[in-house]
């Protein structure tokens, strides 16, 4: 049983990315169900390596931090943090969680691209792209808003619609527009450089029809790509924010996030291997062994990124026949369906749905792992339900925990806290423990196979078993008669705890810790190992602890409720937040006032403007010579009320066209309620005076 050979792995879960705090199903859907298999193939005695970090490059930190004037780093690195510390406090078993901004991966990225471009994969093209002067931004295809040119959808995105669902490119969109500030954007051109996947088209079929562990749906996924024609994808933006692309003549273009973070899962063990563990020896051995099997949990929306692009870069840098040693490519990927939340789907703007940090305000840990594992979206789709919350929680109260409790306290109670006796094994004995002593391939074999939620469910059925036995043998009544028989009962109780123990390792590792330390285990899980499991491993005579529950039951109506109620505290904190911000935006400096050019303006004609009843159009001598100022003064003063006014004006504001005419600066007028009255000096002052 423990002959099977020693196995080498790189366990990677997706990138989160930084901008948001991850939600109960993109917890299981990668990080959690990596967590179990990293925690059990440790268990196991393999060689395990599990790494991920958070994506900080891409457009959406960049138009945050645009929108917050602030830097992209520093708002990245903010964000990674908070990220980590809650997979901290998830108990999940990262060797490394680090980020896509960190030196180690930036140089890694760089040379890895021009290996590849050195190995010919690699050329340059002019494209035509859309730009943005308002934010002076290339826009991406997720950031143009359009009339979809195969529907007439007025709110189609630049790389499909949600109407007809047709994917699109943003040229191809009617009335383009800014989905930042609205303003239409221009036509560019810019040179990229691509990634020549047709030429590596052949291999990667070849690839994914010989490696027969793939799941089918994730292998068909991958083929039907295939065979359609794999495009030229091209790896690099017009962004400032993210890893400037090494090749030459690509000055101010960085790295498509897509293409650099899922080397991640490499310069992770690297920096690992330098920086944590200081073995830099370790790298190699992981990544550039043919026989370590690396995985990838994703959800099942990053299959193609997974096992296309990324094994599709991989080959491409590996194609040098002067390279002895090959970085290695996938193994598997584990991908899921999808969690939804009371079978609606997550989103953070309809607050439907159940984030990380605020799980564990709710509830112990263990209850959410063992929650969402049991149900894990592995065939289909599933459910986060309060009802089944509920009915788990009592699962793991009635059905182990019990189990636990009352061989523990029996134990306590009529033997001194030491482990009874076991005496001739009769035939309800014997098949128990030719349960016990096959659980472990059992459950095994589940989790070997990537199926979670059965392995969890087999482990809970086993518990059923051991509540059988202990009705069936009614040790509470034999004990009048014969104490030594039973005590031969809980001492095969004890040796079935123990394997619980063990069992549930991986998936609640803080309760699982928390049992054997009443059994007066002090050594690590890792250290007593997956193949520990038999009938024999607790010896009688060994001394317990007092027992103590290790559950407790929740009132499911009094958790929601603290839900509810913490997230309104939340909202009002934030709208607390941004009023004192405003607040403070109201307040501006001296040398904020010094930047205003206030000045003098003589009014020589006022015009009407089309199609806006409130707006005229007045022609100003600002001194220097004549400028047009729009302003919403038609309601409160009629045309040659205005003429040859000498009125106050914002001189240095920036043109802005309003109703098709342009405005070169802002008419100051006094407000109350409906009497608008502008400002005119007192004395004869010539046009062009400075205000100060
Ligand atoms: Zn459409
Ligand atoms: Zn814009």
């Amino acid at each position: 049983m423990s002959n099977k050979k020693k196995e080498k792995w790189v366990i990677t879960s997706a990138w989160p990315y930084v901008n948001a705090i991850p939600h109960l199903g993109n917890l299981i859907g990668s990080v959690l169900s990596a967590d179990v298999f990293a925690r059990y193939l440790r268990l196991k005695g393999d060689d395990v390596v599990y790494v991920s970090g958070s994506d900080m490059h891409g457009t959406p930190v960049a138009v945050t931090a645009k929108r917050e004037g602030r830097n992209p780093q520093s708002l990245a690195m903010e964000n990674h943090k908070i990220i980590k510390n809650l997979f901290e406090r998830w108990d999940i078993s990262y060797d490394n969680y680090t980020q896509t901004h960190n030196p180690v991966h930036i140089n890694f990225v760089r040379d890895f691209f021009l290996d590849v471009q050195k190995n010919g994969y690699i050329f340059e093209k002019e494209i035509k792209t859309l730009y943005c002067s308002n934010d002076e931004l290339y826009l991406p295809d997720r950031f143009v808003e359009g009339i979809c040119p195969y529907c007439g959808f007025e709110y189609a995105r630049g790389d499909q619609c949600d109407k007809c669902q047709k994917l699109i490119t943003p040229l191809e969109l009617k009335e383009p527009r800014c989905a930042i500030c609205d303003e239409e954007p221009e036509i560019q051109s810019t040179t990229h450089w691509y990634m020549n996947f047709p030429k590596l088209q052949d291999r990667l079929a070849q690839l994914i029809e010989q490696n027969d562990i793939i799941p089918t749906n994730a292998r068909q996924v991958c083929l039907n790509s295939i065979n359609e024609g794999l495009p030229e994808r091209a790896i690099t933006r017009d962004l400032e924010w993210g890893i400037p692309a090494p090749f030459e003549g690509a000055d101010n273009k960085t790295i498509y996030v897509w293409f650099e973070a899922v080397l991640g899962y490499v310069s992770a063990v690297k920096e690992w291997a330098e920086k944590i563990i200081e073995q830099p020896e370790k790298f190699d051995y992981f990544w550039k062994d043919k026989d370590t099997k690396t995985v990838y949990f994703i959800g099942k929306d990053n299959i193609i990124f997974h096992l296309i692009v990324f094994p599709g870069i991989l080959m491409a840098y590996n194609d040098d026949k002067s390279k002895k040693d090959k970085l290695v490519l996938p193994y598997n990927v584990s991908s899921t369906e999808f969690l939804m939340y009371e079978k609606e789907k997550f989103s953070k703007s309809r607050q439907v749905g159940i984030w990380i940090n605020e799980a564990l305000e709710l509830a112990p840990l263990d209850y959410w792992r063992f929650n969402l594992v049991y149900n894990r979206p592995e065939k289909s789709d599933t459910s986060f339900l309060w009802s089944e919350f509920e009915n788990n929680m009592n699962l793991l109260n009635d059905v182990i925990g019990n189990f636990v409790h009352r061989t523990l306290t029996f134990i306590n109670r009529h033997y001194d806290g030491e482990i009874p006796q076991k005496l001739k094994l009769d035939d309800r004995d014997k098949d128990l423990i030719s349960k016990l002593n096959t659980i472990s391939d059992k459950v095994g074999e589940s989790l070997d196979n990537f199926e979670m939620k059965k392995a969890l469910r087999d482990i809970v059925d086993f518990a059923r078993e051991g509540n059988i036995y202990l009705n069936d043998k009614a040790p509470w009544h034999i004990i009048k008669d014969d104490k030594n028989e039973a005590g031969h009962v809980f001492n095969l109780c004890a040796q079935f705890v123990y394997s619980l123990a063990i069992l549930l390792g991986p998936f609640i590792p803080n309760t699982s810790q928390k049992i054997l330390k009443l059994l007066n285990y002090h050594q690590s899980l890792n250290a007593l190992g997956w193949d520990s499991i038999n009938e024999n491993v607790i010896e009688a005579g060994t001394k317990i602890k007092k027992a103590e529950p290790i559950f407790e039951k929740l009132d499911i109506k009094e958790i929601k409720e603290k839900l509810e109620k913490s997230r309104k505290q939340k909202q009002k904190e934030k709208q607390t937040k941004k009023k004192k911000e405003e607040e403070k935006m109201k307040t501006i400096s001296f040398g904020d006032f010094k930047k205003l050019d206030l000045r003098i303006g003589k009014v020589q004609k006022v015009e009407e403007v089309e199609n806006a009843d409130k707006l005229y159009k007045l022609t100003v001598n600002d001194g220097e010579g004549t400028r047009f100022l729009v302003a919403g003064l038609a309601p409160y003063y009629k045309s040659d009320e205005l003429l040859n006014k000498k009125i106050l004006f914002l001189a240095n504001l920036e043109p802005k066209k309003l109703r098709g005419e342009l405005s070169e600066g802002m008419l100051l007028a006094a407000v109350d309620g409906d009497v608008v009255s502008i400002l005119t000096p007192e004395k004869d002052i010539s046009p062009g005076s400075k205000i100060e």
